[in-house]
């Protein structure tokens, strides 16, 4: 499948690796729109929250926990978690991905 980041969670196309495990994968938005702005974007493709089904509340839960740590590994004393959802809702990239954003306080 032709997903930019699809391609990324196989290492097929470089990214900037903040954090990975079997299920999720972690890096620094290309064009940054706060000091940090990380995307915390699940393997599996899934194409936005308004596709997610019943089989996805653990991969959801683990994408906000995940963000919630890095902010903190980072140091972050507040923060915004986003979804873009639906081209209506900002979304450009078909897969899903939660975006971090912080850092003002640095
Ligand atoms: P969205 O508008 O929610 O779909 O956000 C997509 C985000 O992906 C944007 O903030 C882009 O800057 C970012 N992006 C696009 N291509 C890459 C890439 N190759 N590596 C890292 N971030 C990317
Ligand atoms: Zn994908």
């Amino acid at each position: 499948m032709d997903c930019i980041f699809c391609k990324i969670a196989k290492k097929e196309l470089n990214s900037e690796v903040v954090y990975e495990d079997d299920d999720i994968i972690a890096f620094n938005d290309i064009n940054p729109s706060a000091p940090v702005h990380i995307l915390v974007v699940p393997k599996e493709h899934i194409e936005s929250i308004a596709h997610l089904n019943g089989n996805h509340q653990g991969i959801i839960s683990k994408i906000i926990f995940t963000a919630k740590k890095i902010a903190e590994d980072k140091k972050l004393v507040g923060y915004k978690l986003v979804f873009n959802v639906g081209r209506e809702g900002g979304q450009i990239i078909d897969h899903l991905h939660l975006h971090l954003l912080g850092g003002w306080n640095k």
